[in-house]
């Protein structure tokens, strides 16, 4: 069995033959976490490589070699917001995970905002991180597997990541994509958090996070603000066709 690769990717090196999961680099100054992600990631089949400074890993990540990116706000030369900007413009893709210090949720919003596929505030546990990075991996390598969902004037192509409304299009970050995914396959219906969290997140997430208020939010931008009602004390519903069932 062969594992799909985007043909934007350059052909993969020798030396990374034996990644079978992905390749991931890894940004991280401080060498215990960074140690400690390193020997997760492998021991679950990833193949990793470590920068501990923002222009290294700006540098590594442009190389082409990696699927994904762990990429640590506070790092030394370059930060990690910056060496985000300037990757999103040279390789629009590269899925990039935030490691962010907890309560800094400025810089996590900033991170996605700048085109994060998600973050992780530490201390973290590294199921978590897993789940995440299995999650922004997943649009990755299934591009064979997947294919569209239309609801109404809406579709949603789960290999492009791609969402259109009303002939609009809006590109979706990974968790936008799972979210979205979870709303069009249960149109019409009333989706709770709890039910949106296990979708995205999984069930390991703290259910008391106002992740999916947050991630609605996002969504609302992208497909339009009435698409999504909130259905007060009960969670939210994607609208099937907000204009024709209001009559
Ligand atoms: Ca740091």
């Amino acid at each position: 069995m062969t594992i799909a690769v985007g043909s934007r990717r350059p052909s993969r090196p020798s030396a990374w033959e034996g990644a079978a999961l992905g390749r991931i680099l890894v940004a991280e100054d401080e060498p215990r976490i960074a140690s400690l992600l390193e020997k997760g990631l492998a021991a679950s089949g990833y193949t990793t490589e470590v920068a501990d400074s923002g222009d290294e890993a700006l540098a590594l990540a442009r190389s082409g070699r990696f699927d994904l990116v762990i990429l640590d706000v506070g790092l030394p030369r370059m930060d990690g917001l910056e060496v985000l900007r300037e990757l999103r413009q040279a390789c629009e893709t590269l899925p990039v995970v935030i490691l962010t210090a907890r309560g800094t949720v400025k810089d996590a919003v900033a991170g996605l905002d700048g085109g994060a596929d998600d973050y992780i505030t530490k201390p973290f546990r590294f199921e978590e991180l897993l789940a995440c990075v299995r999650l922004c991996l997943r649009g990755e390598r299934t591009t064979d597997a997947a294919g569209t969902i239309s609801v109404g004037d809406m579709s949603l192509d789960l290999r492009t990541k791609r969402a259109v409304v009303d002939g609009v299009g809006a590109d979706l970050t990974a968790r936008e994509l799972a979210m979205a995914e979870a709303f069009f396959r249960h149109a019409g219906e009333v989706l709770t958090r709890a039910q949106l969290l296990e979708a995205v997140w999984g069930h390991e997430f703290d259910p008391g996070s106002n992740f999916v208020d947050v991630y609605v939010g996002y969504l609302r931008r992208k497909l339009g603000k009435d698409r999504i009602s909130t259905v007060r004390g009960l969670g939210y519903r994607l609208e099937t066709d907000a204009r024709t069932t209001a009559a």
